[in-house]
């Protein structure tokens, strides 16, 4: 860390700044330039994590030179991008990896019917909620437990690992008893205590990014997760919220090549919840897998019209079969596989 100080420090506070660093174990090195005196930290500066620096008298600025986040920085592997195995598939390989299904669950016969047709198109899991975030508590919330076993069952049918999400930490083992991937949603994503749940778990987590949450807080989001042990971790763009509304979110494509460069996690995009229009889908699923992303998750519906959640940016089956076909010259543009 580097702390610049005020213009006109005095010697005594000086030397408090540096008792003060010191006493955590970490050595300074002090340099006086013609405007300003910095004093570099050398040494662990998570130490100075609890220090209200700005509070000591002195003190203008702090500037942390280490990344907040350790597991989940790109350094902590090998210079390539995990491997996150779900079921028989790989997050992270060569291929690129696309998760289709509802958004929630409703019951046997749609998720049967659209498990078969993704599958016959060449999706790698299987998506839908059996409990839902809901902005309206009036809303339909989702089958919980029976929508856990349709997903089970469904599965046993088409072969595809199933990803659903966790609203709870209490709901968590239950669910992971049946789901091959645990969704975390936007609005979950600084759920600390559920974050400390599935990083319990052994079980892949798929972590959506935070509506309002920057880059770093979703890397410190999954560095929750890792740090209780579960490293099998992949991340989603999935729009934040700006201005204008004429999207349902800001899609950040620029996020995708950033996180790569920046932590050795797959990255998906979800370009249903992003755009919020079925019309707006197919490009921003292009732009994704162009820019780097190792996969998607996408909404489809047997019968958009009738869904119970999320049916305006659901895609058809036929929609859904067209968009695998587009999306190859895509995927083999990035150098991968569909
Ligand atoms: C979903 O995948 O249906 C969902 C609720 O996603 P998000 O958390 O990104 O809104
Ligand atoms: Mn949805």
């Amino acid at each position: 860390m580097i702390i610049v100080a005020r213009k006109g420090i005095t010697a005594e506070q000086l030397d408090y700044i540096r008792e003060r660093v010191e006493a955590l174990g970490l050595r300074t090195h002090v340099s006086i330039g013609e405007n300003r005196t910095i004093i570099g930290c050398i040494g662990d500066e998570s130490r100075l994590g609890g220090v209200p620096m700005l509070s000591i008298p002195g003190v203008d600025s702090v500037h942390p030179v280490m990344r907040p986040y350790k597991l989940a920085a790109r350094d902590f592997a090998a210079d390539r991008t995990t491997r996150v195995p779900v079921g028989d598939r790989t997050f992270g390989g060569e291929a690129c990896l696309v998760a289709a299904g509802p958004c929630s669950v409703e019951n046997e016969g749609m998720m049967a019917v659209t498990g078969r047709s993704v599958a016959g198109f060449g999706a790698a899991l299987l998506r839908g909620g059996a409990f839902k975030p809901r902005t309206s508590p009036y809303s339909f919330d989702g089958l919980k437990e029976k929508g856990l076993e349709i997903l089970a069952r469904v599965r046993e049918e088409t072969g595809l690992p199933v990803v659903t999400e966790v609203l709870d930490p209490r709901d968590a083992e239950l669910i992971a008893g049946y789901a091959d991937m645990l969704q975390i949603g936007t609005r979950n994503m600084q759920n600390f205590s559920l974050l400390r749940e599935v990083g319990q778990l052994q079980r892949p987590v798929l972590l959506k990014r935070g509506m309002s949450a920057t880059l770093k807080d979703l890397l410190l989001a999954a560095e929750y997760v890792m740090s209780r042990g579960n490293m099998q971790v992949v991340l989603c763009e999935r729009g934040i919220r700006t201005f204008g509304g004429e999207m349902r979110n800001t899609f950040d494509l620029a996020a995708i090549p950033w996180l790569k460069q920046e932590t050795h996690l797959p990255v998906i995009a979800d370009p249903s919840h992003a755009g919020g229009r079925r019309d707006l889908v197919a490009p921003l699923s292009f732009a994704a897998v162009a820019a780097g992303a190792d996969g998607l998750i996408v909404e489809v519906h047997p019968d958009p019209e009738t869904a119970m959640s999320d049916g305006d940016q659901s895609l058809t089956l036929d929609g859904f079969g067209g968009l695998m076909r587009d999306l190859k010259v895509f995927a083999e543009a990035a150098g991968r596989t569909l």
